[in-house]
């Protein structure tokens, strides 16, 4: 199975959309928690780290190549 690299303010898109019609998701928080932020409407929401890995589909910008 691969394993999903990410780091804290890499900006992500996700299996499903945020209702705004955006998808793409800045990480601000790493933890036993993740919480991201839609770069659409600003919204915030923090998810448990397995369900995250889950729901992520992949990272659009690295913070390391930005
Ligand atoms: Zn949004």
């Amino acid at each position: 199975m691969e394993v999903k690299k990410f780091e804290l303010n890499d900006i992500v898109e996700m299996k499903k959309q945020h209702p705004c019609g955006t998808n793409a998701w800045k990480i601000i928080r790493m933890g036993a928690d993740i919480r991201i932020k839609c770069q659409g409407c600003g919204h915030s929401v923090m998810i448990p780290r397995r369900e995250f890995e889950k729901k992520m589909k992949k990272v659009i910008k690295p913070v390391s190549e930005a």
